[in-house]
């Protein structure tokens, strides 16, 4: 096993030094909602931009698989990069959906009580999204909450009326449409396949995504290209951590290890009317913010996401870490993940047995959910730097000074609030990292 991938590994690299080359000024990896932002960004400042992704077009991944709620900023610790960037990232946000016509609604959230031993976390959250500088926080007794809400069942209720949601296609729609405007290029079916760090530049190996899906791993997979960009950023989403184990040069210390928490949706069936006005949280559970009520613009309510802790990449890293050809691990990693499906790993079907689950949690808060009233809908994964029953863990932003490669910038972990974030990121990488 072993040998033969070593084998692969020298077909490989041939093959990536046999590829043409081109000087570039910006590369960002991933078309996700916070690399058409940063894109968007860099073309703001006058830069040529190229944005590659694997997918065939822009948002397939986690932009396009979650609650398309606008946080407040409530959940995260003060100072922290999550709380940061939400509260910035919700003005601008609001800001940019109103001056480009984004279909936006701010109808604001209750997280509930259900129960007197949750108060004091409901008081706690009080407390943290206030230090955040969330406007408008106030605690409701619970028939003030009802009142308001006369399906919900609660003991109290933290009303913040910030919140909202937005629809991430529209939105992803217009930054693009914008950054196109200013000389930006969206390159679709391109894989960066890894790459190195040469002089004072990175090499990006980059691949046409159906040789990368139809390669047997017997044959040398083809880099048709490589790029060399002035800046680039990593924006890879649930593939970020993955891409940057394949960066030849970047010291393996800086890259944190990498979990996969799965969430799934259900609809709410045969239903006209929402039972409810106001997006409706639970209290947080670990890995995420609980089962919820999420509207979308159309109406429609959606309960989720649930946490299912998945498998990932990482069992490569324990198996390559045991055998230390510390030399060879990162080109190893290429061939492994490619012979492993890389790029269709990512399971976001519904198990329809999972509503067994949905039901109770739902019913502490919405007691009159029906037997059979949920159907499946879909699922997205969170890209997670902290595993089951460790602490939340911030957002990654890699520059220079953490990694020492000069002009790249690696985001690692943007899940939630990564939607509302997106233009704050981008904001900030521009002003902090852009040389
Ligand atoms: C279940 C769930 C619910 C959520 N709810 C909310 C919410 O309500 N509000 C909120 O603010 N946030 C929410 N989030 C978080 C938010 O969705 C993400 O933070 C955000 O979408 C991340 O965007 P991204 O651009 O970083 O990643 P992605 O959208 O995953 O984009 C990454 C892109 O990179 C491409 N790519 C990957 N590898 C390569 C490669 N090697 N070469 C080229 N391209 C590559 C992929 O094709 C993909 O298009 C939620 C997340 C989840 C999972």
């Amino acid at each position: 096993m072993l040998k033969q991938a070593f084998q692969s590994v020298k077909r490989a690299v041939t093959t990536s030094a046999n590829a043409a080359k081109e000087k570039v000024d910006c590369v960002v990896i991933g078309a996700g909602v916070v690399g058409i932002a940063i894109a968007r960004e860099l073309a703001l400042k006058g830069r040529e931009v190229l944005v590659l992704d694997s997918a065939p077009t822009f948002g397939t991944g986690t932009s396009s698989r979650n609650s398309e709620v606008i946080h407040a900023g409530i959940y995260y610790p003060q100072n922290s990069l999550k709380a940061m960037f939400c509260v910035r990232g919700r003005e601008l946000l609001y800001k940019y959906c109103s001056e480009h016509e984004v279909p936006h609604k701010q109808i604001g959230k209750l997280i509930v009580a259900t129960g007197p031993l949750e108060i004091p976390k409901l008081n706690k959250l009080l407390k943290c999204g206030t230090q955040n500088g969330v406007d408008g926080l106030r605690m409701l007794e619970g028939f003030e909450a009802m009142k308001m809400e006369p399906e919900l069942q609660c003991v109290k209720a933290l009303l913040s009326p910030a919140s909202g949601i937005v629809d991430s296609h529209s939105l992803m729609l217009s930054l693009v449409g914008e950054a196109e405007n200013r000389r930006t290029t969206f390159s679709y079916n391109t894989t960066v396949i890894g790459g190195h760090h040469q002089g004072n530049c990175m090499h990006l190996y980059v691949s046409e995504s159906k040789n990368v899906g139809n390669w047997n791993g017997q044959s040398s997979l083809q880099s048709e290209l490589i790029l060399i960009p002035r800046f680039v950023v990593n924006s890879a989403g649930l593939s970020a951590l993955a891409l940057a184990k394949r960066f030849v040069g970047l010291k393996s210390s800086v890259i944190p290890p990498a979990y996969y928490a799965r969430g799934c949706y259900f609809t709410l069936a045969n239903t006209k009317v929402s039972p409810f006005k106001h997006l409706i949280y639970p209290i947080p559970e670990d890995g995420g913010l609980g089962v919820h009520v999420t509207l979308d613009l159309d109406g429609q309510v959606k309960f989720g996401p649930d946490v299912e802790w998945i498998d990932g990449i990482d069992d490569i890293c324990s198996f390559m870490n045991k055998y230390s050809f510390f030399s060879l691990l990162i080109l190893f990693s290429v061939i492994y993940d490619l012979l492993h499906g890389l790029y269709s790993r990512f399971d976001y079907s519904v198990n329809v047995n999972r509503a067994e689950r949905f039901y109770p949690e739902i019913r502490k808060y919405y007691p009159k959910l029906s037997d059979g009233a949920l159907e499946p809908g879909y699922a997205g994964i969170r890209p997670k730097l902290s595993g089951p029953g460790q602490p939340p863990v911030d957002f990654v932003i890699q520059g220079e000074e953490s990694h020492g490669v000069p002009g790249l910038v690696n985001l690692f972990g943007i899940e939630s609030p990564g939607l509302t974030s997106s233009i704050a990121i981008a904001e900030y990488i521009a002003a902090r990292f852009l040389r």
